[in-house]
């Protein structure tokens, strides 16, 4: 089983990518899923998480105020620091035991894909056999996002300059999906890909 992490910039495609490798047979691991589990009702993170920031967090439910946590830690990065080391280590872990559960399958998926937007900013390539990046030119970038999300120009200028640069997550490939054309072009980049990496 080749252990696929798949990163990108914002819109970059990851989602269109990691559908068509999962029509191929690969398990895809969604760490906004993940991390969503992860500080479900009951689970020790979300006691932590109240603990570390009080009763602000927490919506009347007793369920995580994702909206209220995340305009704390956005203005503090003190406060990020604090959360990322409440979450990380147990979606590292998390990750980690799914891929031990897929191992443990009989047949085994060819591939496993850790979906993970910040791939290398967070180490989670350590997970993986190879890196995959997503990439698109930067204006298609933009026009994709401002069409999915419904953004103005500034807004989406915003977004794309919050993350690591393009070319630093192309350095750091294993392999590069293009996904500047249309699905179908996208379908034959994939095809191409999945070969180069001698996955059946
Ligand atoms: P995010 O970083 O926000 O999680 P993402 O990297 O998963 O985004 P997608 O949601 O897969 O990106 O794609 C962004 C947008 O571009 C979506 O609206 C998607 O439908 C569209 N899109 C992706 N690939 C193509 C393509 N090859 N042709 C046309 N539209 C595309």
């Amino acid at each position: 089983m080749l252990v696929i992490g798949l990163t990108g910039g914002i819109a970059s495609g990851k989602t269109a990518v990691s559908d068509r490798l999962a029509a191929r047979g690969a398990a895809v691991i969604d760490t906004d899923l993940l991390a969503r589990e992860i500080v479900a009702p009951g689970e020790p993170a979300l006691a932590e998480i109240a603990a570390a920031f009080g009763p602000a967090a927490l919506r009347p439910d007793g369920g995580l105020d994702r909206k209220a946590l995340g305009a704390i830690v956005f203005a503090d990065p003190a406060a990020r620091e604090r959360l990322n080391a409440i979450t990380h280590p147990r979606i590292r872990e998390r990750m980690a035991a799914t891929l031990a559960a897929l191992r443990r399958h009989d047949p085994a998926p060819p591939a496993a894909v850790l979906v993970v937007p910040l791939l290398f900013e967070n180490g989670l390539d350590r997970l993986a056999d190879e890196s995959w990046v997503v990439d698109v030119d930067d204006a298609v970038q933009r026009a994709r996002l401002i069409a999915r999300d419904g953004l103005t120009p500034p807004e989406a200028e915003a977004r794309i300059e919050a993350q690591m640069p393009r070319a630093e997550k192309l350095a750091r490939a294993t392999r590069i999906v293009r996904n500047d054309a249309g699905l179908a072009e996208l379908d034959a980049e994939i095809d191409r890909v999945w070969r180069a990496a001698g996955l059946p």
